[in-house]
């Protein structure tokens, strides 16, 4: 039952990365994204390290946005080499950067994004309106991931019309993940992934511990229980579904 873990920060995770992938058997390999111009070049040596299981990343996450300026030539010169840009995003709950930055900042990565063909990942969190309005007006709703979905219904339809696809996390698998599961919902299974967001946000029953991609499996489980299909069905259609948007 081999999954993908479409978002798995290995290089940010204290302990070596060969003993998360030994452990974790069943993830046939993942994607880690980059959080700035450090943590992508380590993603790209990870994917040299470990070839076909690692999928690197090249971006910069909204939280350190302000330092897109001094971060944006080396982030640049790893896009062409890398699988994805990102994470990149808006971040309206932390706020750490201020909100005109990380929107252009975003729109940057978004115009990488579409000159070469590359996935874009998504961070968005009480930003949904402004996603929604950058994603709409730059076209590039097809080609990308929106990771550890947590917006509701409504917001889960309109991004469906955008064409994007979504990477659902441990929260839809939290006993507080009620408006996350009902979302899972209304996307088709063709338009969904999964993700582990280590080492953050582990799944029960290890809430609070470290996450790791082992664990991905849980957060399909809490899908297959949504969807009403076998553990094994999501596996599947999750795993074609990252071949497809990453292009393996
Ligand atoms: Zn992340």
């Amino acid at each position: 039952m081999p999954w993908v873990d479409t978002h798995c920060h290995l290089q940010l995770d204290g302990r070596p990365p060969e003993t998360l992938l030994e452990r974790a058997t069943e993830v046939s390999w993942l994607v880690a994204p980059g959080v700035d111009a450090d943590s992508s070049r380590a993603s790209l040596a990870l994917a040299e390290r470990f070839g076909e299981r690692v999928v690197a990343t090249a971006g910069l996450h909204p939280h350190d946005a302000a330092s897109w300026p001094q971060q944006r030539a080396e982030i640049e010169s790893m896009a062409t080499r890398v699988g994805a840009i990102g994470e990149t995003g808006l971040d309206f709950y932390r706020d750490l950067s201020p909100r005109d930055v990380q929107e252009a900042s975003l729109r940057d990565q978004i115009e990488m994004a579409i000159v070469l063909g590359k996935p874009l990942i998504v961070h968005c969190r009480d930003a949904f309106a402004d996603v929604h309005r950058i994603l709409s007006d730059t076209a590039v709703g097809p080609q990308s991931v929106l990771h550890c979905w947590t917006g509701g219904r409504r917001w889960t339809k309109r991004f469906l019309d955008l064409g994007v696809t979504f990477s659902f996390a441990g929260p839809v698998a939290f006993e507080t993940g009620e408006t996350i599961r009902r979302s899972a919902e209304v996307v088709p299974p063709e338009r969904a992934l999964v993700e582990t967001d280590t080492p953050y946000l582990a799944p029960p029953p290890h809430r609070g511990e470290p996450n790791e991609p082992a664990w991905v499996a849980l957060v399909g489980a809490a899908l297959a229980g949504v969807w009403g299909v076998e553990v094994d069905e999501v596996a599947a259609i999750t795993s074609e579904n990252a071949a497809r948007v990453f292009g393996r």
